[in-house]
């Protein structure tokens, strides 16, 4: 679709969605429409940083870019939003819009469409996500974006009480900024969050929860619980946020952590919080984590807990032993991650085990063939009719024993010998 229009070099952008977005651009410009990349790709793309998704903003009704969009999805039509699919690739395409009343902190009850594009940039939150490019690469940035990411300043656009008034969420994001990109905050607009952070409480964890994940998966995930804790908006949320600052060891091992392996990290954090995992069953059901992320972050918990060092004295057999039987209860995957945690714990020096022991730990955990009872060559079914017995709760812990032995290598993993073993364990158990 080259034409009239030559458009931009994206540097930071994946090849294919910049060209199509530029399809996208270029057709609503086609039409007699005004449309820019706006928001976080342009900052990204102006830092150097990767840019993940491009964003359009257009003087084009939502209707009207259904009407010219073979593939459209109207997502929030509504609000002005409508997705544009383009060979594989979606783009939000939003009309240039202001939003008004915000009476609960959190959600505009009124959304216009408006005619200028510096209109629509005007509702962004901060200077730097409140800008625009042209097909040809022109800027539009009346707030002096450029200049701020020039300075590493997070800056409202506007008042910044009135601001975060609007939308509590916005002091919260900033923090995540300054923390993800290591910019400073504007005077005023920190003394905005410390003047309208009562209002924080308004907000749903869900979305508090996702600001904190990138916080704790970026690159000064200590900076920005500071940030958090000294502006008190760790205290002023629906659900308690326990950290407060001492234990900052825990913090710094983040950083010895790959950030998609968040799981790890927040339970770091929920170390440096002194939290058990029989409260961070609770904490983290109120901060809205899936079962499946709470589950493997308690369990992580859960063995860092019954960890215990090698004793004085003890034979190694016996604490390898001890090991997998850790391993058995939590599983191989709370084992692995928490082996990472020490690892990176050691270089904070708060680890529990020294850097030979989680090798050797780790060794161990490499070895072990049998991590589960599906890996046991037999199955409760198979037992009870070998013993002859009915089944009951018994069985459950029969088993667990099995495979206790098995992993630990002091018996066979064959039908046979757990058949013997079962045998030797049924009479030793009636005999008492
Ligand atoms: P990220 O890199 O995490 O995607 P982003 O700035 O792109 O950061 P998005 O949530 O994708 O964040 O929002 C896209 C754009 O929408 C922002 O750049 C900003 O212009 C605007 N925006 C998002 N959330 C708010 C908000 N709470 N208040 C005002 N403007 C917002
Ligand atoms: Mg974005």
């Amino acid at each position: 679709m080259a034409d009239m229009f030559n458009s931009i070099r994206w540097s930071n952008a994946d090849p294919d969605m910049a060209e199509r977005s530029a399809d996208v651009v270029r057709t609503l410009l086609r039409h007699g429409h005004e449309a820019y990349w706006v928001g976080g790709c342009v900052r990204d793309e102006y830092m150097g940083r990767r840019v993940n998704d491009m964003d359009i903003t257009t003087s084009a009704l939502p209707e009207v870019t259904c009407s010219i969009f073979p593939k459209v999805i109207p997502t929030g039509i509504k609000h002005g939003t409508v997705t544009v699919l383009m060979e594989g690739q979606s783009f939000e395409v939003t009309t240039y819009r202001v939003e008004s009343g915000y009476e609960d902190h959190r959600h505009p009850t009124e959304v216009a469409f408006v005619e200028e594009v510096t209109e629509d940039l005007r509702r962004r939150d901060f200077t730097m996500n409140a800008m625009a490019r042209g097909i040809d690469g022109s800027w539009v940035d009346p707030f002096g974006g450029r200049a701020d990411i020039d300075r590493q300043v997070i800056r409202c656009v506007g008042d910044a009480r009135l601001r975060f008034r609007e939308d509590a969420l916005r002091m919260v994001r900033c923090i995540r900024f300054a923390s993800v990109f290591g910019f400073s905050i504007a005077v005023h607009t920190w003394r905005g969050i410390l003047s309208e952070r009562d209002t924080l409480s308004w907000i749903a964890m869900e979305r508090i929860r996702s600001e904190f994940e990138k916080i704790l998966t970026g690159p000064a995930p200590l900076r920005g619980l500071e940030l958090f804790v000294r502006s008190g908006l760790y205290a002023r949320m629906k659900a308690p946020f326990p950290y407060t600052g001492h234990d900052t060891k825990a913090i710094e091992a983040m950083n010895g952590i790959k950030p998609e392996h968040s799981t790890i990290r927040w339970t770091l954090l929920l170390l440096a919080c002194g939290i058990s995992a029989q409260e961070a069953e609770e904490l983290l059901r109120s901060w809205t984590f899936s079962n499946k992320q709470r589950e493997a972050i308690v369990k992580l918990l859960a063995l860092h807990e019954s960890y215990r060092q090698k004793k004085e004295g003890e034979a190694t057999e016996s604490a390898r032993h001890r090991w997998v039987k850790l391993v058995l209860a939590h599983g191989a995957e709370a084992a692995q991650g928490w082996l990472q945690l020490q690892k990176a714990l050691n270089h904070t020096g708060a680890a529990s085990a020294s850097l030979s022991v989680i090798e050797q730990l780790d060794g161990w955990l490499r070895e072990l063939r049998i991590r589960s009872l599906k890996d046991l060559a037999i199955t409760g079914n198979e037992l009870l009719e070998s013993l002859d017995k009915r089944g009951g709760p018994w069985l459950g812990a029969l088993l667990g024993q099995l495979l206790e032995k098995t992993a630990a290598g002091l018996i066979n993993n064959d039908k046979e010998s757990l058949i013997e073993e079962a045998k030797r364990v049924v009479i030793q158990n009636e005999g008492l």
